[in-house]
């Protein structure tokens, strides 16, 4: 079936997901208060070029017509996904939410993380946590013989009885030659719905969070992706293989972690 990763293939996915995560770790190390996300922007971009790989989101058009000028997206506070880096610095109290994706040897991996910048409320600090453990509720899900559903139900079973809201406009995806392939993911469902998981089918979960409602609105940039009620958001992505083991997270460093389920 379609986009199904044969093992050179999903070889050459963990090789692209090992990559990102290093990435990832270096610009979790850089964050604090003063720092822009421009200043992050660079990093991931020198990075990435260093690893032999290329930004995946920079000169992306997702269909629009308008290219994504950067290598990640940084998305502070109300900004729920999509918002461009710049020369704002970072404030203590402030989130950030950092995606950001690559491409390797032919082959995308994508993740995303929000971060505390300094200290914040207690509620907020919950949010970023427990937006991060739904994330590892719909990895866990990601086994052969599941249904894509079971991933958004159990995402969905998480986080609303927590009263948070879910994101629907925006929603994780298939993932290998292509940044977004079929099938969607979103992060709220119904059990035993939708496609089939099979052993190596590759997807982005990335349950998207806010302390309000699900609404969203666009921002004039053609982007930038805000909360319409104000409300903070977080944003927790990784690149997951679908194996007979079950679900093997591609864009963890640590290998003992990437085996969750
Ligand atoms: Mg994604």
């Amino acid at each position: 079936m379609a986009n199904v990763k044969d093992p050179w293939e999903l070889a050459l996915m963990r090789q692209s997901g090992r990559r990102l995560a290093e990435v990832v770790a270096l610009l979790r190390e850089a964050i604090r208060p003063g720092v822009t996300t421009a200043e992050l922007d660079e990093i991931a971009e020198r990075e990435i070029t260093a690893r032999g790989g290329r930004p995946s989101f920079k000169g992306y058009t997702a269909g629009g017509d308008v290219p994504f000028p950067a290598t990640i997206c940084a998305s502070p506070n109300e900004q729920v996904v999509h918002g461009f880096p710049n020369d704002a610095a970072l404030t203590d109290g402030d989130i950030i939410s950092i995606d950001v994706g690559l491409i390797y040897g032919g082959f995308h991996a994508d993740c995303a993380f929000t971060a505390a910048i300094g200290d914040v409320a207690q509620d907020v600090q919950r949010l970023l946590d427990e937006t991060e453990r739904s994330l590892y509720e719909g990895i866990a899900q990601a086994r052969p013989g599941n249904r894509i559903g079971d991933i958004g139900h159990a995402i969905q079973s998480y986080i609303e009885p927590q009263g948070y809201g879910i994101v629907r406009e925006f929603v994780g995806h298939g993932i290998g030659k292509r940044l977004h392939e079929a099938p969607s993911v979103p992060n709220y469902g119904t059990p035993n719905r939708g496609r089939l998981l099979q052993e190596g089918l590759c997807i982005a979960i990335e349950p998207m969070i806010t302390l309000g409602n699900h609404e969203t609105d666009m921002l004039d940039d053609g982007w930038t992706v805000v909360t319409s009620d104000g409300s903070l958001a977080a944003h927790f992505e990784h690149t997951v293989a679908v194996t007979p083991k079950g679900p093997e997270i591609l864009t963890v460093l640590d290998d003992s972690l990437s085996h969750p389920g």
